[in-house]
């Protein structure tokens, strides 16, 4: 780009050396020796490169532990090879004599940091800061696809980014523009006249070439520098002027590592002046797989070094079931357990031997398991990752606003609104609306799940302008008093969602950018409700202060490179995209056990290695594709090839197997996110392993509680003790909570044991929601709902307009008013469902509707009606079963009709099949309460001569009796029985997972706490 206008400088003569090694416990060693091995002096003008941030710290700790703690005496011929000649330590320090009490450690810097150090002499140099540089590539873009050549794709904030990267991996790869334009035009020319792809690529890389020359232009005129223009004002500098005068490379090339030097950096390492000595260190298995013959042909004169070391003693592999050399867990959370229990298990090792490590390939999940699982087991461990910051919990909640904001107010994404408790909208406090109006309840938890199941029923799936209606709605008919209590508490969720909403409309159309993110700051500012102490709001802080910061700076740059007018749907994934590149250490440790991603566990010294989560697609990490180019004409730009990246990545888990001092654990899994993964292809060729094998010593599993919402139960019995769930193991057998204290038993709840005990604990114990589905239509549920409030409304109006039994003769003026009542509950349901649940109730040309069946089985019976009771509540002590042993219990009868022989018929509605609720303990202990709740109603007792379900569903026959005259004794007495037997179990504590039938599980509301997968074993 500007290199013509610099003057190229001399170059210094150098020594290139390449330091081969058979381990990486002698890689270290080796990088020890150039490093830190020829004077303290010298240590502060060296620079050793290695992958990431993490590497950096974990190797600082490694050449600190080899010379202050191992007090390694490297021999000399190894000191004499690598001219090591002021190594700190020496043999008589060994025995604990005049011992090392510092070192002059070098720098040790991943590929950015390198040039930071380089660009010292520069002072201020301005170089673009990287947000600026997609804000400035965006809008050149945006002027060169107005002007033409037009791109073949809309210029989205990830692929100004992606052509950021291939204009600097042109660079990188010591290409030009030009260059990119002439091999790309060459190879699709000929076939673009009759190649639609040839064509749209040509059309691409057109663009693309002129946007790169238009980036060219404007950051000249901005007088600012990026990594290119870095790199030739290095090359210019005069000797004498460079801080460093050694570089240690223990990175491989980009062939290798996606992590590695390009062509251009190892031009800059050869040709700057000053830099005395570049050493390139590589174990054997690397250097194997093609690596040596690159850096041959990129070094020519490199000088090729043999270094013997101390070899490290071989470790032993832990094995599993039958001698298996990898130990499989059922997903990543066992899997750490598994490990930890491993970890607790063993001796701690020695301080010369080194820590624990959990090798990963993806810091995510294992950093959040480890915070749960190793800390259950009281393990200290600490992590080295840096993490997108995306993945701090304050990112989440940007994005949860995002989302929201994106969604138009959707009911899910509200939901995680007001479930973040980083967040709040509840008008209490920095109300984020500014909304004087009525003031505001406190949000709980319940009420967003009241919020949750209510817009749920209400069939709300978004949109700012229904969930107003829908709120002065609810309005109405609280204040006429015939609302459910669940509403009452949904709403105060619903006037926060509405804040919310309120706070964010801005965004939701094109607006400048800088404005677009001035609003969402000062909304997040409003809402933002921080940890009260502690580690975790410190973290919070900090990450606050991140997210701040690359807002200002986002804002900043748009003002100063143009200011395009943006939405929601375009400053959501920019934003997303900004926290998902920038690193966020989470700072936590000291610890023994080192949770470490695979690059950075190489330059650890390690007792005992578990290499984790070796799955496919991540052992070895599949690579990222270009999102313009294809293959083919990316290795004509020097791209690297997939072969050698794939034998590169071999090498290194190879040399990992190596890297422990005592034991090495091969850890896999089979199951993630509920679905099936497959074993790393590396496992599968495990037969070069030659280590001495011993059984893997697993301790004993720590029982701790689920993590879900603290269980609090009242007046609990002298003897309970805490409710202990073991998270990581399914029970063996029945799952024990400690005995309960009996409770009035909600009767549907005795029948939700029944179904499964785990979700009777799930849902009364532990107070949990069920996750509620979204359904096409009408819910099950709602429509439920709906049923009963027609016919509910229906009977109340008929009985006030004084008619009694419906008979034939009644039967038009019944359809009549059915018809009316349906018409005015129809408006309490979106416009979209009403023609189907209209034609449900009142029938169509080739069905009857409900109210016609309901009303003609009314209408056959043969005894005289009474009077008819609706909605029965059922709540008090009652004597059931054969030896009328009392319970207390609570419900809701449907309806009860009262007939003139004294006997009296229960009915509940059913919307789906009779035949599915036959079992069911409902209806026959709702008719052994009705005897005794109506006992000398209208002066005299009642019987029950029938009880059952009034079922709509198709197939059935309309009404299933569950009690008749004939079975009434037995039947009460062994659902009495039942309903004890459940009582006991309850009070008990005893909760296994054990659906009635593994059917219901498909429809479980419950099945994310649930471990049902270990069932079928039992
Ligand atoms: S998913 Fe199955 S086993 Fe688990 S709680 Fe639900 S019904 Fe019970």
């Amino acid at each position: 780009m500007n290199s013509t206008e610099l003057a190229p400088a001399p170059i210094t003569p150098r020594r290139t050396r390449l330091v081969r090694v058979p381990d990486l416990a002698r890689w270290q060693q080796a990088i020890a020796l150039t490093s830190v091995g020829a004077s303290p002096f010298q240590a502060r003008r060296t620079a050793v490169v290695v992958p990431s941030a993490s590497a950096a710290d974990v190797l600082r700790h490694t050449l600190e532990d080899l010379c202050l703690v191992a007090r390694w005496v490297p021999a000399d011929a190894d000191i004499t090879a690598l001219g090591a000649l002021d190594w700190p330590v020496r043999q008589s320090m060994r025995e604990g004599d005049d011992a090392p009490l510092a070192i002059a450690l070098p720098h040790i810097v991943a590929r950015d940091g390198l040039y930071r150090l380089l660009a010292e002499p520069l002072g201020a140099l301005t170089r673009i800061d990287p947000i600026a540089r997609e804000v400035l590539a965006g809008a050149v873009g945006r002027d060169v696809a107005a002007a033409g050549p037009a791109p073949p794709f809309p210029l989205r904030p990830a692929l100004v980014a992606a052509m950021l990267d291939l204009y600097d991996a042109l660079h990188r790869n010591r290409r030009t523009v030009d260059d990119f334009e002439r091999l790309v035009g060459t190879a699709l020319e000929s076939g673009a006249s009759f190649d639609r792809g040839a064509a749209r690529l040509l059309e691409e890389a057109r663009f693309l070439a002129a946007a790169f020359r238009a980036y060219d232009v404007a950051l000249a005129a901005a007088g600012l520098v990026d990594e290119h223009g870095l790199r030739d004002r290095l090359l210019a500098l005069e000797a004498g002027a460079t801080p460093l005068t050694s570089v240690v490379v223990a990175v491989p090339d980009l062939a290798a590592s996606p992590d590695g030097l390009w062509p251009a950096d190892y031009d800059l390492l050869t040709r700057v002046a000053g830099l005395e000595s570049l050493t390139v260190v590589a174990t054997e298995a690397l250097l194997g797989t093609g690596y040596l013959t690159r850096l041959l042909d990129t070094l020519p004169d490199v000088e090729l070094v043999a270094f013997a070391g101390d070899p490290p003693p071989a470790p032993v592999l832990a094995t599993g079931v039958s001698g298996a050399a990898v130990l499989v867990s059922r997903d990543r959370e066992d899997e750490v357990e598994a490990f930890a229990r491993r970890v607790r298990a063993a001796a701690p090792p020695g301080p010369a031997d080194g820590a624990i490590a959990l090798v990963h390939q993806r810091p995510l999940p294992y950093l959040y398991l480890a915070r749960q699982v190793l800390g259950a087991y009281d393990v200290s461990w600490q992590a080295v990752d840096a993490l997108p910051l995306a993945a701090e919990p304050w990112a989440a909640a940007v994005d949860v606003v995002l989302t929201f904001a994106a969604s138009d107010a959707s009911r899910a994404a509200g939901v995680a609104l007001l479930s973040m408790p980083l967040l709040q909208f509840d008008g209490t406090d920095g109300d984020a609306s500014g909304d004087a109006g009525a003031p505001s309840r406190p949000l709980t938890a319940d009420a967003v799940a009241a919020a949750d199941r209510e817009l749920a029923d209400a069939l709300f799936v978004g949109g700012r302008e229904r969930l107003i209606d829908l709120a002065a709605r609810w309005r109405e008919e609280i204040a006429r008093g015939r609302v459910r209590s669940r509403r009452h508490r949904a709403l105060v969720a619903v006037d926060a969602l509405l804040r919310a909403a309120d706070a964010l409309a801005p965004l939701a159309g094109p607006r400048p950018a800088s404005a677009q993110l001035e609003t969402l700051a000062a909304v997040l500012a409003a809402a933002e409700r921080p940890p009260a102490a502690g580690a975790s709001r410190e973290r919070h802080l900090r990450a606050r202060g991140a997210i701040r910061g690359l807002l200002e700076r986002a804002r900043e740059a748009y003002q100063r490179f143009g200011d395009p007018p943006i939405a929601i749907d375009e400053l959501a994934p920019l934003l997303r995209r900004l926290m998902e590149v920038q690193t966020f250490s989470p700072r936590v440790g000291p610890g023994l056990v080192h949770v470490v991603d695979a690059a950075a566990a190489a330059f650890g010294r390690y007792a005992d290695v578990t290499l984790a989560g070796l799955i496919e697609g991540e052992w070895p990490a599949s690579s990222g594709r270009n999102v313009f180019l294809p293959s083919n004409l990316l290795k004509d730009l020097g791209w690297p090839n997939d072969a050698d990246r794939r034998a590169a990545a071999r090498a290194m888990f190879d040399d990992l197997l190596h890297l422990p001092r005592r034991s090495l654990a091969l850890s896999s899994f089979t199951l993630e996110d509920d679905a099936i993964v497959r074993g790393s292809a590396y496992l599968e060729d495990l037969d070069a392993l030659t280590l001495a094998t011993a059984p893997a010593t697993i301790g004993s599993p720590a029982p701790f509680a689920l993590a879900v919402a603290p269980l609090t139960i009242a007046a609990a019995a002298p003897s309970f003790r805490p409710a202990r769930w073991p998270l990581a193991a399914a029970p063996p057998g029945p799952a024990e909570v400690g005995p309960r204290p009996a409770i009035a038993y909600a009767v549907t709840a005795l029948d939700r044991y029944r179904s499964c005990p785990f979700k009777y604990f799930a849902r009364d114990v532990l107070g949990l929601e069920e996750d509620v589905v979204e359904e096409a239509g009408l819910s099950a549920r709602a429509r439920g709902t709906l049923v009963h409030a027609v016919f509910q409304t229906f009977f109340d109006e008929w009985t006030a307009a004084g008619h009694a039994a419906i008979d034939a003769a009644a039967l038009p003026a019944a359809r009549t008013l059915f018809a009316d009542v349906v018409d005015r509950l129809l408006r309490t349901i979106p416009p979209s469902e009403r023609p189907i649940e209209r034609a449900l109730l009142l029938g169509s040309a080739v069905a009857a509707g409900l109210g016609e069946r309901a009303f003609r089985f009314e209408a056959a019976q043969p005894q005289t009606l009474v009077a008819r009771e609706l909605e029965v509540k059922l709540d008090g002590e009652y004597a059931l079963g054969a030896e009328g042993r009392p319970m207390r219990l609570r419900g809701t009868a449907d309806r009860i009709d009262l007939l003139g022989d004294g006997t009296l018929r229960l009915i509940d509605y059913k919307t789906g099949k009779a035949s599915n609720a036959r079992d069911l303990l409902q209806v026959k202990i709702y008719g052994a309460c009705a005897e005794t709740h109506l006992h000398g109603h209208l002066g005299r007792t009642w019987t029950v001569a029938e009880a059952g379900y009034l079922a709509f569903g198709r197939g059935d026959d309309l009404f299933a009796a569950v009690i008749t005259p004939e079975t009434r004794a037995e039947v009460l007495a062994e659902s009495g029985a039942q309903a004890h037997a459940v009582a006991d179990a309850v009070e008990a504590g005893t909760f296994p997972v054990a659906p009635d039938d593994l059917f219901t599980c498909n429809f479980c509301g419950f099945a994310a706490v649930c471990r049902k997968d270990y069932v079928g074993d039992e």
